[in-house]
């Protein structure tokens, strides 16, 4: 395990260490010397000289690198799809038909949309003048990543930044480094010049801390939880003020009308809260159902979560693997645990034993009875765990479904088209669906309101959040005296 900076791999010089697990057994598969602060103004500096280079590469230039970085990650892609497992405990599947596609789909997308950059104004809004707006990059770009998509958020970070011409230095979680080291290698072999995309795995509180404080850092694109995104905005705004861009944590309602296609929503909700262990910021997390099929549902959800497969993440027959780290499992099970003092567990609700109780594993667990103000079914779990409550008016679902700090994501399940498109414009949520709970694509934006953040991953929105924004005015009359100078003084 190493550092990739200014196009080459090297050990951090930190003190710390780090360790990466294989959750699911407990095995330790490597112990890597982490980036501390000089390993991180290291790549700020090699990024800072890149930058002046790939800023003044054509549209066509970044654009070809990207399609052949998601070429030569398209070759790797089995090799990556096992590092992602064997780090994060995320079962093979998910790995292989999900996050490894979706992140080469992203580079691809990223690597069109480069050329699709353009300013909004060419015109003569003032008699004498024509003006024009450039989008230009900003400069180096610290980017920090969560683990529970390593690949995926490091694409995310990374490639809108890069299309718009734009260095990077990449932090990603110190626990899951191996695929975000796989990309910029990629990059770098691609043919994107030294410097221009770096990786520093280290903590946060040292080189992620590092990284945002950074004199030359012109902004900080942080995906991660809402607590840590308020230390990374209040640092940034000490030490600049500097741009950020701040994808943040998730509490998405998944609301169940009397309308609804019970047995839909039922798998629907089975899968979205399940995904990725329920490590997933837009995971569903609370399901708000009418009262007349609420036992139902009830029912339906506990028979799948109870038949759902559980087992080692490099199999194919895997549904479940297991969480992230063992500290993340105490976590969630604390919660849980805190919930029994006034909410009822339907099932789930412990680490299941044999042959798993060496690995971090968590049973699907279904929460109901739980008042709206607790803390089981107000803040963000991480974990393969659903609430369940009940409502009896459409008003009453939709002021439920807004009931927490967050506002990343959300899902209505209805066959009334009326109903669905009264409730898409009333929740805020930065993306809504109706009948489905999970999908995303490339071409669409990502990210939130409120406490989940601002700015959008992905998309031709994300290209924008890179840029700044220039007014060129131009004088067309030639005139030394200009008639509007008689403002300022008259002769
Ligand atoms: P986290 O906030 O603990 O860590 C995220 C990253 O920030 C890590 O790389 C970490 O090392 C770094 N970090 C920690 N302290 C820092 C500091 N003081 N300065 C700079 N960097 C620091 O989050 P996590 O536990 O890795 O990931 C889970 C969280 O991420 C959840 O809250 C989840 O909802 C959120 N998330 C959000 C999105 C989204 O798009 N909105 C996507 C994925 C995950």
């Amino acid at each position: 395990m190493y550092q990739y900076i200014d196009g080459a791999r090297t050990r951090g010089t930190s003190a710390e260490t780090g360790r990466i697990v294989d959750p699911s057994t407990g095995t330790v598969r490597a112990e890597p010397a982490l980036a501390g602060p000089a390993d991180v103004d290291r790549a700020v500096g090699a990024a800072r000289r890149a930058f002046p280079e790939w800023a003044g590469a054509t549209p066509a230039e970044r654009s070809g690198a990207l399609a052949r970085a998601a070429e030569l990650l398209s070759a790797r892609a089995e090799e990556l799809a096992a590092a992602e497992t064997a780090e994060t405990g995320k079962p093979i599947r998910l790995s292989r038909e999900f996050d490894v596609p979706g992140s080469i789909d992203n580079v691809a997308f990223f690597s069109g949309a480069a050329r699709q950059l353009e300013g909004r104004a060419s015109a003569e809004y003032s008699a004498g003048h024509t003006s024009s707006v450039r989008r230009e990059p900003i400069g180096v770009v610290g980017a920090i990543a969560p683990w529970n998509y390593p690949l995926q958020m490091a694409v995310w970070k990374t490639m809108p930044a890069l299309a718009a011409g734009n260095t990077v230095v990449l932090k990603p979680a110190e626990i899951t480094p191996t695929t975000s080291l796989a990309l910029a290698e990629a990059l770098g072999e691609a043919g994107v010049p030294p410097g221009v995309v770096n990786v520093v795995t280290g903590t946060g509180p040292s080189a992620g801390a590092a990284l945002v404080g950074h004199q030359d850092v012109e902004m900080v694109s942080f995906t991660g939880s809402t607590a840590v995104g308020q230390r990374v905005m209040a640092q940034a705004a000490r030490t600049g003020p500097k741009r950020t861009h701040l994808e943040l944590g998730g509490k998405a309602p998944f609301v169940v009308f009397d309308d609804a296609d019970l047995t839909a929503a039922v798998h629907g909700a089975v899968a979205g809260s399940l995904i990725n262990g329920g490590q997933d910021c837009t995971a569903a997390t609370r399901a708000i159902v009418h009262r007349s099929c609420y036992d139902a549902f009830v029912s339906g959800v506990a028979d799948l979560y109870r038949s759902v497969r559980i087992g080692p993440p490099a199999e194919e027959a895997t549904d479940l693997g297991s969480l992230v780290s063992f500290a993340h499992r105490e976590r969630v099970a604390g919660m849980v645990e805190r919930a029994r003092g006034y909410a009822r567990i339907v099932t789930g609700g412990e680490a299941p034993g044999g042959e798993f109780a060496r690995g971090a594993y968590y049973l699907p667990t279904l929460v109901v009875d739980a008042p709206a103000d607790s803390e089981i079914v107000r803040e963000e779990v991480f974990g393969p765990v659903l609430t369940v409550q009940p409502f009896d008016t459409d008003e009453e679902a939709l002021r439920l479904a807004g009931d927490t700090p967050y506002g990343l994501a959300a899902s209505v399940w209805t066959r009334d088209v009326y109903r669905a498109a009264h409730a898409t414009r009333r929740i805020a949520a930065g993306c809504v669906w109706v009948n489905d709970h999970i999908p995303i694509v490339s071409e669409m934006p990502h990210g939130g309101y409120r406490r989940s953040g601002f700015g959008k991953d992905m998309s031709g929105y994300a290209l924008e959040e890179y840029t700044n924004v220039k007014h060129v005015m131009q004088d067309l009359t030639g005139q030394g005296a200009k008639s509007w100078h008689r403002t300022v003084f008259s002769h």
